[in-house]
C-alpha cells in the first residue's frame, strides 16, 4: 500500500495542493521540514482522504509508489535546491521530481539538465491561482519530459480547474517551459491589475467619483468583453469598507504596491530576448515608482502639474471610452507576452502550442477571463501567427477600441494623471502598425559614433558612412 504521489512543503500552497489530491481521491503522501506542519495536516484535514505522513525524507520517499512522484513546494531560490537534493539521494531512475514553487525558469533548466544526468525526471510546474486555486483547481503548467507528463497528466489535469468539461492542465514543454509560461503569465498579470487600476484612478481623479461607484462601473464591465477574475475582485474590494475608519478600503491603503519579482523576471527576459512586452514592463516599474518614496516626496513638493484641464463633458461616454481602452491596452500586454512565450519557446527549442496556452489560463488562474477563449481560437486559425494583434477576431475588436483609447491616454496627459500602460500600449499600437519608424535615425547615429553600420532601403548589403573622413559611403560585404 504505497502513495500514489506525495507533496513536501506543508505551508500554505503545499498543504492545499495534497489535500486537492486526497479529495480527488489520490494516495497522498505528505513531509515538511518541520514535523508540526504535517501534524496539523493531519489533524485538521485528515478525513479528507487518505494521506501518508512522514517525518523524514527517506520515509516519505519510501511511501511512493514506483516511479515515484515528489511534488516540491518549499520557498523558491535556495530551499528549493536543498530539497532537491535530498529527494534525490533516496530516489531511483525514472522517478519524478516535480517542483511547483514559483522557480526562474533558468534554475529550472539548470536543476532538469543535472538530474537528467542522474536519470531522473524532473518537472518545473507552474501552479496559479493562489491558495484557492491549489485547494480547489488551478491552472497547471508542467514543463519536463513528455514521458513524466504521461505519468503526471492524468493526476494534474484532474485536480485542475476545468472550464467546460477542460481540464486547465496541460504539457507546456520541455525542461524549463512551464515555469517560463508561468513567468509570463505572472507578468501578464502585473499589466492587468496596473491598467485596471489606471481606469479607477481616472474614475476617481476626473470624475470624483467614491469608490463604490466605482466599483459599480467595474462590476458592470465585468458583465462584458472584460468579464474576468481580475475586474471581478476589483469591484468587489472596491465596493469593501474598512472597518476600523468606516472609510471605502481602498482610500485607507498606502499607495505602494509591493512585488515579489515574477514581473521583473518577465521583463528582464524579454529584454535579453529582445521581446518588447511594454505593458507588462510599465506595469512593473509602476510599482517602483510607487515605492520610490523618497523620489515621490521631493516630486511632490516642487513639480509643477501646469496641466490643461479638460472637463468631462459627459460621464456616460467617458466611462464608455475607459472601457474600451481598457480592453485595447489588455490585448496588446496579452499579445506582447504571447511573442515572449513564442521566443522563448523559439531561444530554449520549446514545442509550445500558444493556442493551449490560452486555454488552461481560462480558469483556476489569476488572469482567468473569458476573452482567452478568442485567444485559443486564434491560434487555431493559424498557429504562427506572427502577432496576436493581427488575428482577424482581434483586429476587428481593436479597431472599435482605438478612437476612445487614444481620448483617454490624450486626456490623462493634459490632465496630468499618469497612465504609463495605457499610453505605453497605444504607443505600441502606433509603433508595430507604423509604415516607417524612426529608427531609421537611431541606427545612422549608431553607425555615425560607433560606425555600427546599416541597411539601406533600396538594396542589399551592409554600409558605413566614413563620417570622420569624407563622408564616402562604402560596403561592408564588399
Ligand atoms: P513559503 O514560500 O512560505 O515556504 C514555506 C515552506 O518552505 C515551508 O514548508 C518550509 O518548511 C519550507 N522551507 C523553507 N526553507 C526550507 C529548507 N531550507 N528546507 C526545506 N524546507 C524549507 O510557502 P508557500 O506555501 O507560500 O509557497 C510555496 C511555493 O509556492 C513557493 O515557491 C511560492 O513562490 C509558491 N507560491 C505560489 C503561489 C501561487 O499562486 N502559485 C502563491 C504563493 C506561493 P518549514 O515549515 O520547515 O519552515
Amino acid at each position: 500500500n504505497a502513495a500514489d504521489i506525495g507533496v513536501t512543503g506543508m505551508a500554505v500552497m503545499g498543504s492545499n495542493l495534497a489535500r486537492n489530491l486526497a479529495r480527488n481521491g489520490f494516495k497522498v503522501a505528505i513531509h515538511n521540514r518541520s514535523v508540526g506542519k504535517t501534524e496539523k495536516v493531519i489533524d485538521s484535514y485528515g478525513d479528507e482522504g487518505e494521506f501518508f505522513p512522514s517525518e523524514s525524507t527517506a520515509d516519505f520517499v519510501a511511501s511512493l509508489q514506483k516511479p515515484r512522484v515528489a511534488i516540491i513546494m518549499v520557498k523558491a531560490g535556495g530551499p528549493t535546491d536543498a530539497v532537491i537534493d535530498e529527494l534525490a539521494e533516496h530516489m531511483e531512475e525514472g522517478d519524478i521530481i516535480v517542483d511547483a514553487g514559483n522557480a526562474l525558469f533558468s534554475d529550472t533548466r539548470r536543476r532538469e539538465a543535472a538530474l537528467r544526468e542522474k536519470g531522473l525526471h524532473f518537472v518545473g510546474t507552474g501552479v496559479s491561482g493562489g491558495e484557492e486555486g491549489a485547494l480547489n483547481g488551478p491552472s497547471i503548467m508542467p514543463g519536463g519530459t513528455k514521458e513524466s507528463y504521461d505519468r503526471l497528466g492524468p493526476m494534474f489535469e484532474k485536480i485542475s480547474a476545468h472550464v467546460d468539461g477542460v481540464p486547465c492542465c496541460t504539457h507546456v514543454g520541455a525542461d524549463g517551459a512551464g515555469h517560463f509560461v508561468k513567468m509570463v503569465h505572472n507578468g501578464i498579470e502585473y499589466a492587468d491589475m496596473q491598467v485596471i487600476s489606471e481606469a479607477y484612478d481616472l474614475m476617481s481623479k476626473a470624475l470624483g467619483k467614491p469608490a463604490s461607484e466605482i466599483g459599480d462601473v467595474f462590476a458592470e464591465w465585468n458583465k462584458g468583453d472584460l468579464e474576468s477574475f481580475l475586474i471581478e475582485i476589483t469591484a468587489e474590494v472596491l465596493h469593501h469598507t474598512d472597518a476600523t475608519s468606516g472609510k471605502a478600503f481602498v482610500d485607507v491603503i498606502l499607495d505602494q504596491a509591493a512585488q515579489k519579482g515574477t514581473g521583473a523576471w518577465t521583463v528582464q527576459t524579454a529584454l535579453s530576448l529582445g521581446v518588447p512586452v511594454t505593458g507588462i514592463a510599465e506595469a512593473t516599474f509602476a510599482r517602483s515608482v510607487s515605492g520610490s518614496v523618497p523620489q515621490r516626496e521631493a516630486g511632490r513638493a516642487v513639480l509643477p502639474a501646469e496641466t490643461q484641464d479638460l472637463a468631462v463633458l459627459d460621464e456616460a461616454s467617458f466611462i464608455d471610452d475607459l472601457q474600451k481602452a481598457l480592453y485595447a491596452a489588455k490585448l496588446v500586454s496579452y499579445s506582447q507576452g504571447f511573442d515572449e512565450i513564442s521566443a522563448g519557446a523559439q531561444e530554449y527549442g520549446w514545442d509550445i502550442d500558444l493556442g493551449a496556452m490560452a486555454r488552461i489560463w481560462r480558469g483556476g488562474c489569476i488572469i482567468r477571463a473569458k476573452f482567452l477563449n478568442r485567444i485559443t481560437e486564434a491560434y487555431e486559425r493559424n498557429a504562427t501567427l506572427p502577432l496576436l494583434l493581427a488575428d482577424e477576431y482581434f483586429t476587428a475588436e481593436i479597431t472599435k477600441c482605438i478612437p476612445a483609447w487614444r481620448r483617454v491616454v490624450a486626456f490623462a496627459a493634459a490632465n496630468g494623471i499618469p497612465v504609463p500602460v495605457f499610453s505605453s500600449t497605444l504607443s505600441y499600437y502606433d509603433a508595430v502598425r507604423a509604415e516607417r519608424l524612426p529608427a531609421a535615425l537611431v541606427q545612422a547615429q549608431r553607425d555615425f559614433f560607433g560606425a555600427h553600420t546599416y541597411k539601406r532601403v533600396d538594396g542589399e548589403g551592409t554600409f558605413h558612412v566614413e563620417w570622420s573622413e569624407d563622408r564616402r559611403e562604402t560596403n561592408q560585404d564588399a
